[in-house]
């Protein structure tokens, strides 16, 4: 697909008012037509002011994780294609009315509606490694039980009709420990060695 027909998707997904629910209008990536496709889940408040997928705390941990890979934030922004199982901010947790903790996650039917987004985009970059973040993410391309049982590997699957490799990364996020202690830590070491020496991303260093 060339660039303009990725770019005319994206102006689409961005016009995009269906769930009611969601607090901002749809966050998207830079428009690259990359073999590498990473997939969060729903922006923060501070994506929506920003206008960029991780552009706060967790993307900061995110490219940290990136960065000893040998890629910066702007880099990966314009080698690999980011995007979400929800591009729209779902507001706060509420507590008997109340914002409080993280963000709300985005419930079945906002899931089920953006995934037609998520659709159009893997067929348009037809990506041959899939780099899911978090639970939520991961849980859209197979199941997901624990994180121990499945960061640090790679899975050869069909998502939305594209065979691709999928290595799986903890959320980045401050509400998780997870990848700050063991066994995470290590996993988390793991999955990354293994992105490193996948072909796709080795492709990216001569992009
Ligand atoms: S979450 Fe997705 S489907 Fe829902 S309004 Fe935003 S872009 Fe549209």
């Amino acid at each position: 697909m060339p660039q303009l027909a990725l770019k005319r998707l994206q102006a689409n997904i961005k016009r995009c008012r269906l769930c009611e629910n969601m607090q901002s209008e749809p966050v998207v990536g830079v428009p690259v037509l990359s073999k590498v496709m990473l997939i969060g889940q729903a922006p923060g408040i501070k994506e929506r002011d920003i206008q960029k997928p991780f552009a706060w705390t967790a993307g900061k941990t995110l490219f940290k994780w990136f960065a000893t890979l040998g890629i910066n934030e702007e880099q990966f922004r314009n080698k690999v294609y980011m995007t979400a199982i929800c591009r729209c901010f779902p507001g706060k947790k509420l507590v008997k009315g109340v914002a409080k903790g993280g963000d709300r996650v985005p419930d079945k039917t906002e899931i089920n509606n953006c995934s037609k987004w998520l659709k159009k985009e893997i067929k348009a970059i037809q990506p041959e490694l899939i780099i899911p973040v978090g639970k939520l993410a991961i849980s859209q391309i197979m199941p997901v039980n624990k994180l121990d049982e499945i960061i640090g590997n790679q899975f050869r699957l069909e998502f939305y009709g594209q065979s691709a490799d999928i290595i799986p990364l903890p959320h980045p996020s401050g509400a998780s420990t997870w990848h700050q202690r063991e066994p995470g830590k290590g996993l988390l070491k793991k999955a990354l060695n293994k992105i490193q020496k996948h072909d796709a991303w080795q492709q990216l260093e001569t992009q």
